[in-house]
């Protein structure tokens, strides 16, 4: 008999006729002797409405309303579910973030966790009942209710399966797990039976939307096994864990695209001790994340530096580049973002040399230029032009074979 947290995203919620669905699979999972605690979203599209409800009186709603007004998204599930599981006489009930004890940062629209006390939770269990839990909700140290970022019921379910000591943690979705490749753009795409905390962690943090990327962090810290199924088949889907010796041999486990992406390049800055320095603090005072940076040193004492940016944070960044590049006496400052950023990751690239060459060779086969690069040890990025998006995944997928299920090297 195991405990297992089962978390149910907005499609699997849609309708009441798939919680009602919901309810069964839960029954079932009681039924086959488990203990088990629910964690629900909104119902697809909720969360998206609610905001666009608040931007029809303010362009920018004060945030603590929002707050309030967005975590009533899952409240509503959550109560939905306990009457659909009620009505199979399975006793259950619905509890908010608040009432199971989820205290966040004052941080409101992205708090993060700061604690968990899951008395309430486990008393509840012990009473026979299954607790069906709001995602996505927290309350702060001054008593008002946060929200935990878009996504963050998947970490909602994983801190409250690491605060209950469960077996593990069950995402349910509308995809039957995690892939080599977005199947909707590589058809050829597979799914993972198995992906490592490091390598979900890069794919999250590249763009890959099945898990919310703090989740991920939460359950590689606390090791908490985490299973993406779908709930709309018996698939048992892909299970993210540690990384066991038995995977060794597979050098890129998946690809991702990145197309939220812009790039600047600050033209002919003096070539002196201090200048990136500014510019980047520039940017990062306002809250801007700079993701790849290369600087190309002329020889006439002048250097372009090119970054990337968020694509919503572009012209932010620019603005902000001219105001630096005026004061340091450099060039023009340029922005591009018709750019992706490609990258692939393995925890296999470790023990493998060669596989950047290996990326390089098959990019320039296909006649596909390389604007930037970066790397990490489990990673390795390149910013290209967007119109090659399709042809650098599709033979990025084949040149590591991952078009057919086998070792990947
Ligand atoms: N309902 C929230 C969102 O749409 C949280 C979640 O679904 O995880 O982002
Ligand atoms: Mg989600």
């Amino acid at each position: 008999m195991a405990l297992i947290v089962q978390k149910f995203g907005g499609t699997s919620v849609g309708s009441i006729d798939r919680i009602k669905n919901v309810a069964n699979i839960v029954r079932k999972s009681r039924e086959m002797g488990h203990r088990i605690v629910v964690v629900v979203s909104a119902m697809s599209g909720e969360t998206d409405r609610l905001v666009r409800l608040a931007q029809e009186i303010s362009p920018e709603p004060n945030e603590r309303e929002l707050d309030m007004l967005l975590s009533s998204g899952e409240r509503v599930t959550s109560a939905l579910l306990a009457i659909a599981l009620n009505e199979i006489d399975i006793p259950a009930r619905s509890m908010t973030g608040r009432q199971v004890g989820i205290r966040t940062d004052n941080v409101h629209t992205r708090a993060r966790i700061e604690s968990i006390s899951a008395d309430r939770l486990l008393e509840t269990l012990e009473g026979g009942f299954i607790p069906i839990v709001a995602g996505f909700q927290g309350i702060s140290s001054e008593e008002n209710v946060t929200t935990l970022g878009r996504g963050g019921s998947d970490t909602t379910a994983v801190a409250l399966a690491v605060a209950v000591k469960a077996d593990r943690c069950d995402i349910y979705t509308d995809v039957l797990g995690v892939y080599t490749a977005d199947p909707n753009l590589v058809p050829k795409a597979r799914k993972l039976d198995w992906v490592s905390y490091e390598e979900m962690l890069e794919m999250a943090s590249l763009g890959a939307k099945v898990l919310q990327t703090r989740s991920v962090e939460f359950a590689m810290k606390y090791k908490m096994p985490v299973r993406v199924r779908s709930t709309f088949s018996e698939d048992p889907g892909t299970l993210v864990t540690e990384e066991e010796k038995r995977m060794e041999h597979i050098v890129v486990s998946g690809i991702t695209l990145d197309r939220n992406q812009a790039k600047i390049t600050v033209q002919d800055v003096p070539d002196k001790p201090g200048l990136a320095a500014r510019l980047f603090e520039t940017i990062s005072n306002q809250s801007i994340i700079v993701d790849m940076i290369v600087q190309n040193v002329g020889q006439d004492g002048l250097t372009d530096i090119s970054f990337t940016v968020p694509r919503s944070d572009a012209r932010k960044a620019e603005r902000l580049a001219t105001t630096v590049a005026t004061e340091i006496g450099a060039g023009e400052v340029r922005i591009k973002d018709d750019i992706v950023k490609i990258s692939i990751v393995g925890v296999g690239m470790r023990s493998h040399s060669g596989v950047a060459a290996q990326m390089f060779s098959a990019l320039a086969r296909e006649g596909i230029n390389i604007l930037m690069i970066s790397t990490s040890e489990i990673k390795i990025s390149c910013l290209i032009d967007e119109k090659y998006s399709d042809l650098s995944i599709k033979s990025l997928h084949a040149e590591f074979r991952l078009d057919t299920k086998g070792d990947g090297s």
